[in-house]
């Protein structure tokens, strides 16, 4: 039996062979399960040594691969290379900053072994992060279950264990937007769920800062959602009724105190109004147009520069 690792790397050369290292310990349980591992390092266009250092590794020990991006592509385009690479029977992906402990592998293969597809991880806190990151966060997860049908949990990290299976329904959606944690929840199959606490990154820094993770929230929702674009028709009624409401009003006080309504800044205020809803209704169609475009294009997820 194949266990392939799967781990996206950007700008992580310090944590390359942390990350070996501390993945090897588990080499007695790999013997004991009777357990062949591999190990695939995507370099995401990393601009520091992530690259030569996966190859020293390589040159060490030949279970280790790297696939290096001819630029940043991101990390979903990494995990997707990683799964597109994976021979194993059993493919695991993890951070390469130790966020994700590999000392839980044992545990985690211990409940494929009582026959659920997937085992999943999430953190119950999120120590260490920003309070305002982890609001947004959370508001994100609230806001996403409640417009999705997808199951997206909040706090669950990338950091799974799953089988053949599973992973081959993961390739089998090839759209270009891919956002992974949407993903895992659609393809559904069993899943097990590990909780604990988060730990801080080993070396370096994060490569998600909030712009950045705002961006990735509106490709999650325009991903697994559709009922932004419901908004807008709803808003349209709601003016409707807010319109006639206004309309008879005025006749009658028009009629039983001849009293026309002043003035413009009334209606100043209205056209605002209506125009602001308007450009926010048509933003969120062009989030969709926007998708729907690249989606049409067909352009490949990611550019391979050199493979190992
Ligand atoms: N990563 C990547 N491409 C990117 C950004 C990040 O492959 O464009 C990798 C990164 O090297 C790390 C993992 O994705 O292994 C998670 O990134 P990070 O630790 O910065 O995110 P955080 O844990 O802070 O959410
Ligand atoms: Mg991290």
């Amino acid at each position: 039996m194949l266990l392939s690792v799967i781990v996206p790397c950007y700008n992580e050369e310090e944590n390359v062979p942390l990350f070996y290292e501390e993945l090897m310990k588990n080499e007695p349980f790999f013997e004991k399960e009777g357990l062949e591992a591999e190990l695939i390092y995507v370099d995401d266009g990393s601009k520091d040594g992530t690259a030569a250092a996966v190859k020293a590794l390589h040159e060490r020990d030949g279970r280790v691969h790297l696939v290096s991006f001819s630029r940043n592509f991101g990390k979903e385009a990494a995990i997707y290379a990683g799964f597109c690479r994976a021979k194993g029977d059993y493919v695991v992906m993890m951070d390469a900053d130790l966020q994700d402990p590999p000392s839980l592998l044992p545990e985690m293969f211990s409940w494929i072994k009582k026959g659920y597809d997937s085992v999943a991880t999430r953190r119950v806190t999120r120590k260490g992060e920003p309070p305002i990151r982890s609001f947004f966060a959370r508001l994100f997860y609230k806001l996403m279950n409640r417009i999705s049908k997808t199951e997206i949990v909040d706090g669950a990290r990338d950091y799974r264990l799953m089988t053949r299976q599973v992973v081959d329904a993961i390739l089998s959606m090839c759209e270009y937007n891919r956002f992974t944690k949407g993903i895992f929840g659609w393809v559904g199959f069993e899943t097990k769920w590990l909780e604990y606490e988060n730990i801080e990154r080993a070396k370096g820094e994060t490569k998600f800062n909030f712009w950045k993770l705002f961006l990735y929230s509106i490709d999650g929702i325009t991903a697994f959602s559709t009922v932004p674009l419901a908004i807008s028709s709803v808003m349209g009624v709601v003016f409707c009724f807010a319109a006639f409401a206004a309309i008879l009003a005025l006749i009658v006080k028009n009629l039983l105190f001849h009293d026309p309504v002043a003035g413009w800044p009334s209606l100043v205020c209205i056209i605002l109004l209506v125009s602001g809803v308007q450009l926010f209704c048509i933003g969120i169609l062009g989030q969709y147009l926007a998708k729907t475009y690249m989606e049409v294009k067909k352009r490949p997820v990611y550019l391979v520069k050199e493979e190992l």
